[in-house]
């Protein structure tokens, strides 16, 4: 059995422990792997393997990747995106999991009306104050949250965060519940989602007890990023 198929069977199976330990049913939790520098041919390792939707973070570098793969798999966007890349994005993409600005939100909404589209989106939250950290402070999310339900062509689908990197990932756990106390927030003020994005390869388990319904793991999956 090759690495990724065994890291990848490894994954699964703590997805299925830590939702089980929720009591929550393991399917409602959808794997992304992130494939961010990892080439083509190990991807496609991974898609034999089993893996459905893949997670990128460089438009540039996914392109490239895109055109050669296909789409037979599904393609999130992750990474932090550009105004003036919010064309190709729309043309790439699924799914963007960064959305955190207005601006952006409109743009990429314009975009996709051309292009005959709807992309679904999240909001990326920044809840730990982090200068260096993209996404949107808590207090504006409700905000945006609102504009974005005045787009035609994107639909909201729930919220992403990132916490500040921990050894230990049980210190992710604030911000995970954070993320989920905030989504009910938003739902009993009318703005209805279902999605939640957090957990990454150090943290997942601790993401899926307080609610996680998109992970994003890359070096569980693929080794040690070069
Ligand atoms: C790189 C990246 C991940 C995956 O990180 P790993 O620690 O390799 O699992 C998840 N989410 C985002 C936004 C990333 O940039």
């Amino acid at each position: 059995m090759s690495e990724i198929k065994k890291n990848l069977l490894g994954v699964k199976q703590r997805i299925e422990k830590a939702a089980q330990r929720a009591g929550r049913d393991p399917h409602e939790i959808k794997l992304v792997a992130v494939s961010k520098t990892v080439e083509v041919a190990r991807i496609n390792e991974a898609i034999q393997a089993g893996v459905s939707i893949l997670g990128e973070n460089y438009i540039q570098e996914a392109q490239k990747k895109i055109d050669e793969i296909g789409k037979r798999v599904s393609w999130h966007f992750i990474g932090h995106l550009q105004s003036n890349k919010a064309k190709y994005a729309v043309r790439l993409f699924d799914m963007v999991h960064s959305l955190d600005s207005l601006p952006l939100a409109e743009e990429l909404n314009r975009r996709a009306e051309q292009a005959n589209q709807v992309i679904q989106v999240m909001i990326e939250v920044n809840l730990s104050q982090e200068t260096t950290k993209f996404g949107i402070d808590e207090e504006r999310v409700l905000n945006l949250a609102k504009g974005i339900q005045n787009l035609s062509h994107l639909s909201l689908e729930g919220l992403m965060t990132m916490p500040p990197y921990f050894d230990s990932p049980e210190l992710s756990r604030p911000y995970y519940i954070a993320l989920r106390e905030l989504k009910e927030k938003m739902i009993k003020e009318g703005v209805l989602m279902k999605e939640l994005s957090m957990g990454m390869s150090n943290d997942f388990e601790i993401a899926i007890e307080e609610g996680a319904t998109f992970v994003r793991v890359g070096t569980a999956i693929f080794g040690p990023r070069k």
